[in-house]
């Protein structure tokens, strides 16, 4: 087993791209989405990774952006100067050790694991445990749609997209913006597979409206009610048919553990930058897959290294549904990654069979949208 050379030099990129539409969820609009591209470098490889801080409304997003640029300069990256990664293990020991926020662990603990997958010779998918079959077959991409500002342009954009063979449309809903929505789309789009996600943003009162919404055979409910009201969640999963799939609740493997414990849920959304890093978002693909819960891998939307990291965690065998990850175009006026992620047949990504993470910067889209850059270098003494 071939270990890494010593990182010698790590390079954070704060970018700021913006989404070619806002962005509206239950918890707000936004219309920027800022990434931190974390660059990790021995003498013969470059590993890439992105934090995207998850934006928290409107003023929110700016102080999330600072706390997790803050996190990377001043703690996590002088620490890597010097290390080298023999397994996996090493990758989860380092990281353990970041007491930081999620995102900003994702952002260099993905890095590493392009290292690692670099050195030795095996795609991030392979190292993670996916077979040649999940592999070759692809990805499928589920398309989302933020809230509307009406049901003409809701459908619209659905239609638009729609072409392109997507394997999923989901729906962001919202107390007031919810049945009607969903009436519609089943109304102008047929049996299209169709999800709903609350964001968390309904109570145990509102169990009138999941009823309702049970009755249009929806793949899944995504989080109706608030994460930590895991009593909640295991009465209404009990009331419904349609699989609820846990997002906020699973921020974490002892989370959703306790959340599986406690019937709260069928589904899990794994997202990277939630729950720090593919080692945490794999430990809860493995402790899902035996307690029959699947799995599907979500987005932030993150920009191009940060789906790329989930195009390859979408291969476990436990991911059972149709992925967050699309094209760059589908969000973003533009994106920084080489290639580009784009579909490579309707409704499929193509997984990348390169060692490590199998894409590379774009540096002139880099300096393009960068707001500012910071380099950490071991200093050769002489
Ligand atoms: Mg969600």
């Amino acid at each position: 087993m071939s270990a890494t050379d010593p990182i010698e030099r790590v390079v954070l990129t704060h970018i700021q791209v913006p989404f070619k539409e806002p962005f509206r969820t239950s918890a707000g609009e936004v219309a920027i989405r800022d990434a931190i591209v974390v660059e990790v470098s021995t003498s013969s490889a470059v590993g890439l990774g992105e934090a995207t801080p998850m934006p928290a409304g409107p003023a929110g997003h700016v102080g999330a952006a600072e706390r997790c640029w803050d996190e990377l300069a001043r703690i996590i990256a002088p620490g890597l100067l010097g290390r080298t990664l023999g397994d996996i293990d090493d990758i989860a020991g380092l990281a353990g050790d970041w007491k930081t926020g999620a995102c900003s662990v994702a952002g260099a603990e993905t890095a590493l694991w392009d290292l690692l997958g670099q050195a030795r010779h095996a795609s991030i998918a392979e190292l993670l445990g996916a077979t040649d079959l999940r592999i070759d077959q692809g990805v499928e991409a589920g398309l989302t749609v933020g809230l509307p500002s009406s049901i003409v342009e809701l459908i619209q954009s659905i239609e638009a997209h729609l072409e392109a063979g997507y394997r999923r449309v989901k729906l962001k809903i919202r107390p007031g913006q919810d049945i009607e929505l969903v009436r519609a789309v089943r109304q102008h789009c047929g049996d299209v597979p169709l999800a709903v996600d609350a964001g968390g943003a309904y109570s145990r009162g509102d169990l009138d409206v999941f009823r309702e919404l049970d009755g249009h055979d929806l793949l899944m409910i995504e989080q109706p009610l608030p994460a930590d009201d895991l009593d909640g969640l295991a009465d209404l999963q009990n009331e419904i048919n349609t699989p609820i799939c846990l997002d906020e609740t699973a921020s974490g493997p002892e989370e959703v553990a306790a959340a599986i414990r406690r019937g709260a849920g069928r589904i899990v959304n794994l997202k990277i930058q939630r729950v720090g890093g593919l080692g945490p978002a794999r430990a809860i693909h493995d402790l899902c897959y035996p307690a029959g819960v699947a799995c599907c891998v979500g987005s932030m939307p993150e920009l191009g290294i940060g789906q790329a990291h989930a195009i390859h965690l979408a291969t476990l065998p436990n991911c059972k549904y149709p992925s967050d990850v699309v094209p760059s175009s589908r969000w973003f006026v533009d994106d920084y990654s080489s290639p580009l992620i784009d579909l490579a047949g309707p409704g499929i990504i193509e997984v990348p069979t390169r060692p490590g993470l199998g894409f590379h910067l774009d540096a002139a889209k880099l300096r393009r949208y960068q707001v500012r850059q910071e380099e950490f270098a071991i200093r050769i003494a002489g």
